[in-house]
C-alpha cells in the first residue's frame, strides 16, 4: 500500500518536505509519490490544502 496524489494537486510543494522517507517529488504536472518508498504514514495528506494525497485502493 502507498498513498497516491490525485489530479487535484496544485503543485504547492507543501507535502514534499513533510514526508519522512522522501518519497515525494515534483513530476511533470503534479507531485508524485514513489510507491516503493511510501510507508502510508499520512503526513502528506495532513498538510495538503486540497486533499490530493489519498491511500491507494
Ligand atoms: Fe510520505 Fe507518508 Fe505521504 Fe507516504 S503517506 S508519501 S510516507 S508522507
Ligand atoms: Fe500537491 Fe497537495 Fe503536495 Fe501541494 S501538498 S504539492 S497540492 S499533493
Amino acid at each position: 500500500m502507498a498513498y497516491v496524489i490525485n489530479s487535484e494537486c496544485i503543485s504547492c510543494g507543501a507535502c514534499e518536505g513533510e514526508c519522512p522517507v522522501s518519497a515525494i517529488s515534483e513530476g511533470d504536472d503534479l507531485f508524485v509519490i514513489d510507491a516503493a518508498l511510501c510507508t502510508d504514514c499520512g503526513a502528506c495528506a495532513g498538510v495538503c490544502p486540497v486533499e490530493a494525497p489519498n491511500p491507494a485502493e
